[in-house]
C-alpha cells in the first residue's frame, strides 16, 4: 500500500485534447471529488460544441492518412501506447482508486484489461484484412476487404472509465478508424486526460483521437448528435442510450449501445450452495455491484434456499468497506450521493415497505454503503424489476425450474449465472435463457476477441475481372 500511498496526494486537471493539442479551459473548472473521501483532487472544464465539433473535423482530416499507414505502423504505435499506461502502474492504480473509488484488485483489473486490449487490438490488426471469396464467375478475383468505418463519437460511463473507453478505442483505432472520447464526469482523469497523454505521448498523429471532457446533455448529446461521424459507439443507461439509438436511426448512423442489465442468478436445488454462494457473492458485490454484469436477481429454488441464504449471510457479515486507498477493506465508496440515493431511496427501501427482509446490511454511512442481502423478494418489488448497480442481493424463491426460467426471461439481461450438481442440467437451462452470456456454475464476462474487426469495419466488395466477358445482347455494340 506504501507505494500507492505515496500517489494520493497527486492532483491532475482533465483538458480538452484536440487534433493534438491539450487546450486551455473555456468554461469554470469542476472539481473531480476523491471518492472516499469527498475532497477534490482533480478539476474538469465542460468542452463546448464549438471545441466537439473541431475535434470531430480533426478526425475527419486526419482520418483517411490514418487508414493508409501500415498495419505495422498502427500495431506498434498501439504497443507504445499500452506501453506509457503500463510505465505509470502504481501511479495509475492509485488514480484509478481515487477516482472510481474500486479497491486495489478492480483498478488492477481495469489497468490491465486496458493495457490488454491495447496488445490485442495491436496484434489482431496484422492477423486480418479480410476474406478472398469463392469466384462466382469464371475469371472473377471477389475479394471482401474490411475498410474503416471513418470517425468514432465514444462515450463511456464511470464505472471502468479506462477499459470501456479502451474497448472501443484500441480496435477502433488499430483498423483505421480516428476517435472521439467523451469520459464521463465522474471519472475526466483516468477514462479521457491519462488516455490523451499515452496516446499523445506514443506518438499518435494529431487529430487522430481527441478528448472532450463534460456533462451528458451539452458536451455528449453534441458528439452524439454530431453530423459527421460514422459510428456513435455509447456505454451507459438505457435512457441515455435509447436517445442516442433514436437520434443516429433518425439519422440513418450507426450506433452501438452497451447498456445495463437486470441480470441474473439461478440457484437450481442440486446446486453446490457454497460453491454458488462465493459466486453469488463476487457476482453481486464486486466494485460495490456496480457493473453491468452484476448478478443483481438472486433466484433459487425453494430446497436450497435457506442453505444458499445462511451460506450468502455468513460471507457478507464479514465483508469490510471503506477507503480502499489508504485502509485494507473489501468494498470502497458508492460512487456518488445520487447513485446511492437512487438505488437505496428509490429501489431498497420501497422493497423493504412491500416486504422485503434485510437480512444483514441496508444501512451506509456517507458513500459507505454496507453490502446487503434482502430475503423474501418477491418479483414485482423494485429490487427484482429494476437494475440496481449498488451492493444489493435480492434473494427470491421459485418452486420449479420453470418458474426461476420465465423470472430470468422477463427482464433485459447481459450475463446469468446458473449453478446446479448436473452440468448437463445447467447446460440445458442455459440454452433457455434469452441472453448473450450465460455460465453454467461461474460467473464471468469477456471481452475482446473475434468479433472485433466486424465491429470497427465495413466489408467491401470487389470483383475483379481478369477474363474478357460476354454480356446480355442488348450491351454490346449493334452494326
Ligand atoms: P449514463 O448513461 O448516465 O452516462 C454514460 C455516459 O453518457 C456519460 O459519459 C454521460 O456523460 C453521457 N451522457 C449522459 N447524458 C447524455 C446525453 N443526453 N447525450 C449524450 N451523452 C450523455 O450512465 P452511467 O450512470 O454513467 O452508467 C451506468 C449505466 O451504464 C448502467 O446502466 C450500467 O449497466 C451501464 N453500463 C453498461 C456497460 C456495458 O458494457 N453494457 C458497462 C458499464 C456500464
Amino acid at each position: 500500500m506504501s507505494s500507492l500511498s505515496a500517489h494520493a496526494t497527486t492532483t491532475y486537471e482533465s483538458r480538452a485534447y484536440i487534433d493534438g493539442v491539450f487546450e486551455a479551459p473555456t468554461a469554470e473548472w469542476i472539481p473531480v471529488l476523491e471518492k472516499s473521501t469527498g475532497t477534490p483532487f482533480a478539476r474538469y472544464s465542460n468542452s463546448n460544441p464549438e471545441q466537439v465539433d473541431r475535434a470531430v473535423r480533426a478526425a475527419r482530416r486526419s482520418q483517411s492518412r490514418w487508414a493508409a499507414t501500415s498495419a505495422s505502423e498502427r500495431s506498434e504505435l498501439l504497443r507504445a501506447f499500452a506501453a506509457q499506461l503500463a510505465a505509470r502502474h502504481d501511479e495509475l492504480i492509485a488514480l484509478i482508486i481515487r477516482e472510481t473509488g474500486g479497491t486495489a484488485e478492480k483498478a488492477e483489473e481495469e489497468l490491465g484489461q486496458s493495457i490488454n486490449q491495447l496488445l490485442n487490438s495491436a496484434t489482431q490488426v496484422t492477423e486480418n484484412a479480410g476474406a478472398i471469396l469463392p469466384p462466382y464467375k469464371e475469371g472473377k478475383i471477389s475479394l471482401s476487404r474490411a475498410v474503416p468505418l471513418g470517425v468514432i463519437g465514444l462515450i463511456v460511463p464511470w464505472n471502468y472509465p479506462m477499459s470501456l473507453a479502451m474497448r472501443a478505442l484500441a480496435p477502433g483505432l488499430a483498423y483505421g478508424n480516428t476517435v472521439v472520447l467523451k469520459p464521463a464526469e465522474l471519472t475526466p482523469i483516468a477514462g479521457g486526460q491519462i488516455l490523451a497523454e499515452a496516446a499523445h505521448a506514443a506518438g499518435f498523429p494529431a487529430g487522430v483521437f481527441s478528448v472532450v471532457p463534460g456533462d451528458g446533455p451539452v458536451t455528449g448529446r453534441t458528439l452524439s448528435e454530431h453530423p459527421d461521424l460514422d459510428l456513435v459507439h455509447f456505454t451507459g443507461s438505457f435512457e441515455v442510450g435509447h436517445q442516442i439509438a433514436n437520434f443516429a436511426a433518425k439519422s440513418f448512423r450507426r450506433v452501438a449501445t452497451e447498456l445495463g442489465g437486470d441480470n441474473a442468478f439461478v440457484v437450481l436445488d442440486d446446486a453446490d450452495i457454497d460453491q454458488a454462494a462465493s459466486c453469488a457473492v463476487w457476482s453481486a458485490l464486486w466494485y460495490q455491484g456496480q457493473t453491468c454484469i452484476t448478478a443483481g436477481r438472486h433466484i433459487v429454488m425453494r430446497s436450497a434456499a435457506e442453505a444458499f441464504t445462511d451460506a450468502v449471510v455468513a460471507r457478507v457479515q464479514k465483508l469490510t468497506v471503506g477507503d480502499p486507498l489508504r485502509d485494507t477493506v473489501d468494498l470502497g465508496p458508492i460512487i456518488s450521493e445520487v447513485q446511492r440515493d437512487r438505488f437505496h431511496a428509490g429501489l431498497v427501501l420501497p422493497s423493504i415497505d412491500a416486504g422485503a427482509r434485510v437480512a444483514v446490511g441496508g444501512a451506509f454511512d456517507g458513500l459507505f454503503y454496507q453490502p446487503t442481502v434482502l430475503t423474501g423478494v418477491t418479483p414485482d418489488m423494485p429490487v427484482f424489476t429494476e437494475e440496481i448497480f449498488g451492493p444489493v442481493m435480492p434473494i427470491t424463491i421459485v418452486d420449479s425450474e420453470d418458474e426461476a426460467l420465465e423470472l430470468v426471461n422477463r427482464h433485459r439481461t447481459l450475463m446469468n449465472s446458473v449453478f446446479s450438481g448436473d452440468q448437463l442440467r445447467g447446460l440445458e437451462f442455459a440454452q433457455r435463457v434469452k441472453a448473450n452470456e450465460v455460465h453454467v456454475n461461474d460467473g464471468y464476462a469477456r471481452h475482446g476477441g473475434e468479433g472485433q474487426l466486424d465491429g470497427y469495419t465495413n466489408r467491401q466488395w470487389i470483383g475483379i475481372q481478369r477474363t474478357p466477358t460476354r454480356y446480355p445482347v442488348w450491351a454490346e455494340a449493334r452494326p
